[in-house]
């Protein structure tokens, strides 16, 4: 049972060397960078810098623990459950430490870092509760022959995450690699690499063989493509924007056809029908659009009502955002937080103004808050149309674009009308409906009456430019395994 939540904006930070091969060390160079706290712009942490040379070294390491005969190859499937296990132990004894940890990071409110590492423990355990569940099959076949599949761990894993849910991404992410029995290096977001850290030094606790998880600091993007260029690496796990993503896919083409898997941007339609119950709709959409002060990849940023709702629907969502409480993480009653770095909050502003040029009406918010920390209000807009700027791009802040619509057919063609393919919803108390949209909305997940249920079990992906790939669920498992398929001829009649 986890021990209660224990906020502490004082938090010592342990670790800020790389981590390979169960050790703490400087980076090769000897550089260093500053992490910044995003609520107060004051110094966090003075971190490792790595570059190619400390991607070859872990690399070097991750191979060497992944070779046959190793300790770690030869632990049994359940063996490697246990120190999964054992791992998920750990992160719930320092639940309140990591909790700490994200919201200093990150901003969020720590609360919601405290939720964040409960469900990372969820993650770990699920996937320690599938590495003795992986089959292969025994294939039918004419004559004396039998043939079978066996799925074998894929190798070297890179696995590249942003920053706007680290622990989470690092926990499914890491587990699923070592689940399916591969070795990994991870680069943790420049802005967000205190947990991936501490992990590391749970890693060592838990009691796993020395260079099967290595973890490497970076401002910047050279360790992201050392590692997708390297030719020793044999997949890349990517989470992280559609453009990088490209750059990653085009790495992986490029070096030794590594498998990648890639999880990306979002602009995901919420639709609100007449019909649905407006207050849960309300409560659903309101809180999945601000959390994470927007800088969630399904969050439903274009939020389309049907024509007879539309007023009393708008003046409600307005007046439950406008009562949304902005601050730093460890202030009572606050719900969003702050953005990440200087750099997203000028981005996320410079889109609000393109917004007001392009002719959309800001309804609520619009504006900085505060002068120190990068908050922004909880923004609303509306008359918006299809064509407009803010509609098309994904823009990774508290921003709300809201539309009007009349029937069915119109709201999938317009919801469709957009590169991304992540998530949607839809509010309805008619079934029907609730099945028609589903069957031509294109997303990786829809949500009825209901937006981001995430689950360990619960496969996700993108669909368009959102992605390639699944994550979660035992059979995402296999795209980090090949498979491999055995023939043996059982008599000899020639
Ligand atoms: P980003 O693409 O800028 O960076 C992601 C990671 O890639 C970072 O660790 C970064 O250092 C690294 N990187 C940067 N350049 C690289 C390169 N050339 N090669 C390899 N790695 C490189 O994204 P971000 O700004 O950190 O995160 C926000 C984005 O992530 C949003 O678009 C959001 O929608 C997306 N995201 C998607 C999901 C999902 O599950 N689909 C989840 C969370 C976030």
């Amino acid at each position: 049972m986890a021990p209660p939540p224990e906020p502490r904006s004082n938090q010592r930070i342990k670790f800020d060397q790389l981590f390979i091969n169960n050790e703490f060390v400087n980076s090769v160079s000897g550089e260093t960078y500053t992490s910044v706290n995003p609520s107060t712009e004051k110094l966090l942490a003075v971190l490792q810098q790595a570059n190619e040379v400390d991607v070859d070294k872990a690399v070097k390491v991750a191979r060497d623990a992944f070779e046959v005969g190793s300790p770690w190859r030869s632990l049994t499937d359940s063996a490697r459950g246990l120190l999964l296990n054992k791992l998920a132990d750990l992160i719930e004894e320092n639940v309140n430490e990591i909790a700490n940890l994200e919201s200093l990071d990150n901003g969020k409110p720590f609360i919601q870092s405290y939720g964040q590492t409960l469900e990372a423990i969820k993650f770990v355990r699920y996937f320690a509760g599938c590495t003795d569940k992986i089959h292969g099959k025994t294939i039918s076949s004419d004559g004396g022959v039998l043939v079978y599949t066996t799925k074998e761990p894929v190798g070297v894993v890179g696995i590249i995450i942003p920053w706007n849910y680290p622990i989470v991404l690092l926990s499914f992410k890491l587990s699923m690699a070592l689940a399916a029995g591969c070795t990994v290096v991870v680069k943790p977001a420049e802005q967000t690499t205190l947990n991936a850290l501490f992990l590391g030094h749970l890693i060592k606790e838990a009691g796993f063989p020395p260079g099967v998880v290595n973890i490497l600091s970076c401002s910047g993007p050279a360790v992201g493509i050392a590692l997708t260029h390297h030719k020793d690496v044999d997949k890349i796990s990517f989470t992280g924007s559609t453009m990088v993503g490209k750059l990653v896919l085009e790495a992986a083409a490029k070096s030794n056809l590594k498998k990648v898997t890639l999880e990306l941007g979002g602009k995901s339609p919420a639709v609100v029908f007449n019909d649905a119950d407006l207050d849960l709709a309300l409560k659903y959409i309101s809180q999945s659009v601000f959390v994470t002060a927007g800088q969630t990849c399904f969050a439903p940023t274009r939020l389309y009502v049907q024509s007879g709702i539309y007023d009393k629907f708008v003046q409600k969502f307005i007046e439950i955002a406008s009562k949304i409480k902005v601050g730093g993480p460890f202030e009572a009653d606050v719900f969003q937080g702050p953005q990440i770095d200087s750099v997203f909050l000028e981005r996320v502003l410079s889109y609000i103004e393109i917004g007001k040029k392009e002719g959309a009406k800001c309804v609520l918010g619009g504006k900085r808050h505060g002068s120190v920390g990068y908050f922004i209000e909880p923004t609303v807009f509306t008359e918006v149309t299809d064509d407009m700027t803010i509609t098309k791009d994904e823009i990774f802040g508290p921003v709300e674009i809201i539309f009007k619509f009349d029937t069915l057919d119109e709201v999938i063609r317009r919801a469709n009308n957009n590169k991304y393919g992540l998530a949607a919803g839809v509010f309805t108390e008619n079934l029907n409906t609730a099945v028609q949209f589903s069957k031509a909305i294109q997303a990786g997940t829809v949500w009825v009456n209901q937006w981001a249920n995430l689950s360990p079990q619960t496969p996700f992906s993108g669909h368009k430019m959102s992605g390639m790939g699944t994550e979660l669920g035992i059979d995402s498992l296999d795209g980090l395994m090949n498979t491999k398929v055995t023939n043996i001829r059982l008599s000899s009649d020639e």
